[in-house]
């Protein structure tokens, strides 16, 4: 498949869930996740009209960043350790892994130095399984109430990922659990500005994320595809 079919294949299965779901497109953002293609394929993806780029690596990330980095708005969707946040900061506009508070202080410090802010989503592990990055559920409330010390950052959203080798339907529990948090979180007043995004959902379960609220897909081999295709 080309890349112009990858893109729309997955933009007419994006409407068809929506559509299912009741909802607008207009409210389903896409990151297409460029970690498995090279610098020209990024470069294709960019060309193609496609404005966000994820990364999960700044090893992976870096070439393609200085070759292309003003022409998109890059999200960095990895773990991130603290002592690589100075590779990151002031080139990814959006965090989506921030799941920490140690790490919420190096973000804020260096945010702060560089004078911007960061677009961050609060990582949970819904599903619970060991091998998940992400805090306990029950920590979400007291970390975002606790990034109003951290003015650098700006909680826009939770993220989360479906277990990896199951099913679409099975993550299903998993994404509703994450907008019930938001919802939740919300409700009880986490922060004055409320959280909006859900970042979830991956190639093998997007149109499943999408009936349960993700506002931003994370999208790699569907859409951008690997580096062998
Ligand atoms: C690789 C990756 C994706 C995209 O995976 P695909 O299944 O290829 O769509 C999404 N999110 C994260 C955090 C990833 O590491």
């Amino acid at each position: 498949m080309t890349l112009e079919q990858r893109i729309a294949h997955v933009n007419q299965a994006v409407s068809k869930a929506c559509e299912r779901a009741g909802r607008s497109p207009e409210e389903v953002n896409i990151v297409a996740v460029t970690k498995y293609v090279s610098t020209e394929k990024t470069a294709q993806v960019l060309d193609s009209g496609i404005l966000h780029i994820g990364e999960n690596r700044w090893q992976n990330a870096k070439p393609k960043w200085e070759a292309l980095g003003s022409r998109g708005v890059w999200h960095f969707i990895g773990q991130l350790q603290s002592n690589k946040v100075k590779d990151v900061i002031g080139k990814f506009a959006y965090i989506h892994s921030l799941d920490r508070l140690s790490l919420a202080k190096e973000l804020n410090r260096q945010a702060a130095a560089a004078d911007i802010t960061v677009k961050a989503f609060v990582q949970v592990n819904i599903s619970g399984e060991d091998s998940k990055s992400g805090m306990p559920p029950e920590k979400a409330y007291d970390f975002v109430r606790q990034m109003q010390d951290y003015p650098h950052i700006e909680v826009i959203g939770l993220m989360t990922m479906a277990p990896l080798d199951s099913d679409a339907e099975s993550a299903r529990p998993v994404f509703r659990g994450l907008r019930e948090l938001r919802d939740e979180l919300n409700a009880r007043g986490a922060q004055t500005e409320p959280i909006r995004h859900l970042s979830m959902g991956m190639s093998g379960d997007f149109e499943v994320a999408i009936e349960e609220g993700a506002t931003w897909l994370r999208l790699g081999s569907i859409l951008v595809g690997k580096e062998e295709d």
